[in-house]
């Protein structure tokens, strides 16, 4: 299967099936943001609770946090994002088509750091002209690099008033962490190492949005911070790294897909930095980052803020700024990984067929219940009978009653429902020792055994735990 081709039948299917949609579709879109339909909501709901599990509730030392979004500005002077945070952009002059000058070096084993001036990219950009061509129309003429800010700006309050000053959408979740973390200290007593764990929008103004959900403008990034004592991060960090390498094989997803990177340019404060990539279609690219960043943001807040952060040991009275080990993932990265992970296409039954092989702890739909025939009265009722008790398991159990049970089972494939169980006329007392059985069918293999209706609830409670 052609990578292209196989990134166009997961789009396709993402949006046939109600995973994602594309933003204000109807207006003719908007770039680089999505909606996740109602099967698309249910997964990634679910891998926010799988994350959620893993980050907070199986830990003693982490605390959950949910910030508001919008920030007071200096937030964003602090941490660097209004004078800092910007990507290098050039223009082919041919059809206008908008490129980031880093990531075409990179593609050329060319390497534009973070802390390069717009001169120095410039001057390392000439030196490679000659070997990049513009993706859309294979011209060698590009503009002047120069520096875009991706923080998008909003207005708050009378905005319409002098000396108003604008206030910024979240450029990055986790500075929410850094803010709260004298509250946490205060209302929760934490001991040093403790992490801080969340869920939270981000909006960056990507220059050329691209890949479906893995470049967007509005995204989600799961972050954990981890406050530990100064110096103290070696063993922490590899810990780290351990846990949420293994995080990702507790979604099912295929080890050999996965890869570690390190970052050959550090940023001034850093330690070490390393990203957990994926084999997305298009080759390997980031999913996360875990970074050992010094006591670098906490610093600038005390620095921009006057206010006091530093952490009192509660037994030997010792002062200190903590030091920070984060891990950010992109949700949607995440969700699309697990998604390309799941795409399969094989035969059953001389036909070919789409499947997603999700792990049943992610599906959306854990299962699909329906009466072989709709028009039978007797069979719809026991059927409902049948799904209430199954909603006891879980209550994603969903109900199809359309076309006939082939077809049934097929869509339920590209959904990744691991489970179909369907009612008829032995379950109803037509062949007595079979009264109160049912069938279920196993969507990888397409499998069919006989089971009481007990025992499938037991064989969907024992998969998706
Ligand atoms: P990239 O180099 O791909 O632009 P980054 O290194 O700037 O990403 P971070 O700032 O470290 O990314 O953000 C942490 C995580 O947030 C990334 O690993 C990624 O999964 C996610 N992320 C960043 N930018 C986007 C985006 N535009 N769309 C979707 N997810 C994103």
């Amino acid at each position: 299967m052609a990578d292209q081709n196989l990134m166009e039948k997961i789009v396709s299917l993402a949006k046939r099936r109600g995973f994602v949609f594309p933003g204000s579709e109807i207006y003719g879109g908007l770039a680089g943001i999505y909606d996740f339909g109602p099967r698309g909501v249910e997964l990634l709901n679910n891998i926010k609770k799988v994350w959620w599990s893993a980050n907070v509730y199986e830990r003693d030392n982490y605390y959950g946090l949910d910030s508001g979004m919008f920030k007071n500005p200096r937030v964003w002077e602090a941490s660097g994002h209004t004078s800092g945070f910007s990507d290098p952009m050039a223009e082919c002059k041919k059809c206008n088509t908008r490129i980031r000058v880093d990531k075409v070096l990179e593609s050329v084993g060319a390497t534009a750091d973070e802390k390069m001036s717009e001169d120095e990219i410039n001057e390392l950009f000439d030196a490679h002209r000659a070997e990049i061509a513009c993706a859309k129309c294979d011209a060698h003429d590009f503009s002047r690099a120069r520096k875009f800010n991706l923080l998008v700006k909003s207005n708050l309050g009378d905005f319409t008033s002098e000396g108003n000053e604008a206030v910024y959408l979240p450029g990055e979740a986790c500075q929410g962490i850094y803010l709260d973390y004298k509250n946490i200290v205060d209302s929760m007593q934490p001991k040093i190492p403790f992490g801080v764990a969340q869920i939270g929008k981000a909006f960056r103004n990507e220059i050329s949005p691209r890949n479906f959900l893995f470049r967007t403008r509005e995204f989600e990034q799961a972050d954990t911070q981890l406050f530990i004592k100064p110096n103290e991060n070696k063993e922490a960090y590899e810990q780290m790294k351990k846990d949420r390498w293994n995080w990702y094989l507790s979604l099912g997803i295929k080890e050999e897909n996965l890869r570690f990177k390190q970052h050959e340019n550090l940023v001034f404060y850093a330690k070490d930095a390393w990203d957990i990539e994926y084999k997305f279609p298009w080759g390997f690219d980031e999913v996360e980052g875990i970074h050992d960043r010094t006591d670098y943001d906490l610093s600038q807040h005390m620095k921009f803020s006057n206010a006091n952060l530093h952490y009192t040991d509660p037994e030997t009275g010792e002062k200190y700024i903590p030091w920070i080990l984060e891990t950010s993932m992109g949700m949607g990265r995440a969700f699309l990984a697990v998604l390309v992970d799941a795409y399969h296409e094989d035969e059953l039954g001389g036909e070919t067929r789409v499947l997603l092989r999700l792990s049943p702890k992610i599906a959306p739909v854990k299962a699909m219940v329906s009466p072989l025939l709709k028009n039978k009265p007797e069979l719809v009722a026991k059927a409902r009978e049948v799904r209430a008790e199954l909603k006891r398991v879980h209550p994603a159990i969903a109900w199809d009653d359309n076309g006939n049970i082939g077809k049934r089972y097929r869509r339920q494939d590209e959904i990744g429902t691991p489970f179909c169980v369907t009612i008829d006329f032995d379950t109803l007392g037509e062949t007595p020792e079979l009264k109160d059985t049912v069938t279920l069918r196993h969507r990888d293999t397409g499998a069919q055994e006989r089971l009481t209706i007990a025992e499938v609830a037991e064989r969907i409670r024992s998969a998706i735990e």
